[in-house]
């Protein structure tokens, strides 16, 4: 959202000259921008608590978590949907409230459940039926018992990629509602008195486009709960639609408007609620990740070897690639690129932009106009905020990059760079 070039013809994000950052912090470096950071979450968390009074917006930690990003959610009161210990203890330490966590994970370990219970977390969403008789046993003799979403997989494609579609039937997530996994699960808590279920949760996949996926999600819980309120007195107390909303990566592609997302999710809640006699004060959870913070990142790479192989095809390699963004690799992620210290240079050809680890594979860019490079240049891809960091690897023993925060003119580090050291700490050598 502060993306401009400055009078140097450089890019310039929060005030702050991206030259100079990479100058002071070195490359690759991730640049977060305070700004969209908060606007991003405030317009999806207004968009649905203006509509649904009684929503909550959970952060997915998932797309990148720490300690100053658990202090900004805190402040601006979302919640937080977590997967692991390491997620809980950035929460613990930020003094999150409990009540706006969510547990989550498709192979919750004993440790992972028990110290969601430890701290207080409220709510499990049970993604397998046999972590049932685990919480139960672990949440015995608990003042409070736990509050259980089952994880549906009702059977829909939201048209995603393979790796990005997790409601299909088969998929590894969530209780199946066709074949009677999900009931087989709700009757298997109401076994345990320790237990209760309070809601339904859906996630289908990320980078959804068709919004109208997420709608027959929906409406395939809202008949679940309809049928299991006739039949076992079950009060839906919760609605969790996950996330996944779709991010523009290219100029081709566009966002979902989180406002017209909210609309159509928060009218499809109202009609189905009342077609089906169903109470109206169930609480909406939402849970992006990307929607929230792909865009408020800038990763920036120093452009090295420069190869012509043939009159259509340049590889530029960067110092960077896919040891800290592993989408194009895993999954063919497409990303756009500007040259950040010559900002509106006219583009001359296409490049390659190779990463420089050691797979063919670890190409960021197969094909992208841009103005002639030159060993030195700066390269600014957008849309780094989401998962990348928190899938960074140290393959080829490569440190994994700093990361900072740009705001009115200031840069602030938010994790240094690795070293050496750091990547060799955990090896032991007891010959
Ligand atoms: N909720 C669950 C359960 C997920 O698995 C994910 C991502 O995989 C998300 C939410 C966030 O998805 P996105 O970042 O696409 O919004």
């Amino acid at each position: 959202m502060t993306a401009a070039a400055n009078a140097a013809d450089h890019l310039e994000l929060g005030g702050c000259d991206t030259v100079e950052l990479a100058r002071e912090f070195g490359t690759p470096l991730y640049v977060f921008d305070e700004v969209t950071l908060r606007a991003q979450a405030r317009r999806a968390r207004d968009a649905f608590e203006t509509r649904w009074n009684n929503s909550t917006l959970l952060y997915a930690t998932k797309a990148y978590f720490s300690p100053f990003l658990a202090d900004l959610y805190r402040d601006l009161e979302l919640g937080l949907d977590v997967t692991s210990e390491g997620e809980l203890e950035i929460a613990r330490r930020a003094d999150f409230d409990p009540a706006r966590i969510y547990l989550h994970g498709n192979n919750k370990t004993h440790a992972e459940i028990r110290c969601a219970l430890e701290m207080n977390v409220e709510h499990i969403v049970v993604d397998n039926p046999d972590e049932i008789p685990i919480i139960a046993a672990l949440a015995h003799g608990l003042a409070r018992s736990p509050r259980l979403l089952i994880r549906l997989s009702p059977d829909i494609d939201p048209h995603t990629h393979r790796y990005l579609t997790t409601g299909v039937a088969d998929s590894k997530f969530g209780l199946g509602v066709a074949n009677g996994e999900a009931e087989r699960g709700y009757r298997a808590i109401a076994r345990h008195s320790n237990l209760q279920v309070v809601g339904l949760h859906l996630h289908i996949g990320s980078q959804i486009f068709e919004v109208q996926a997420i709608v027959h999600a929906l409406e395939r819980a809202l008949d679940l709960a309809a049928d299991w309120r006739d039949r076992f007195g079950f009060e839906l107390q919760e609605l969790d639609i996950g996330g996944g909303w779709g991010v523009a990566y290219t100029p081709e592609q566009q966002s979902i408007p989180v406002d017209d997302l909210a609309e159509n999710l928060c009218a499809a809640l109202r009609a189905g609620l009342d077609t089906r006699a169903l109470s109206p004060k169930v609480k909406l959870l939402l849970e992006p990740g990307r929607a929230l913070i792909a865009r408020a990142a800038v990763s920036l790479y120093r452009v090295g070897s420069i190869k012509t192989i043939s009159a259509e095809r340049t590889y530029a390699s960067v110092d960077g690639g896919m040891g800290d963004n592993i989408r194009p690799a895993l999954y063919g992620a497409r990303y756009t690129a500007r040259l950040a210290n010559t900002f509106n240079a006219p583009t001359a050809r296409a490049y390659a932009i190779a990463g420089r680890y050691c797979e063919q594979g670890d190409v960021l860019i197969d094909s992208i106009k841009l103005p002639t490079l030159e060993r030195g240049d700066l390269l600014a891809l957008p849309n780094a905020g989401a998962y990348q960091l928190p899938m960074a690897s140290n393959y080829n023993l490569i440190p994994r990059p700093a990361v900072v925060l740009v705001r009115a003119g200031q840069a602030r580090l938010l994790r240094r760079r690795e070293t050496i050291d750091d990547m060799l700490a955990c090896d032991l050598n007891p010959a």
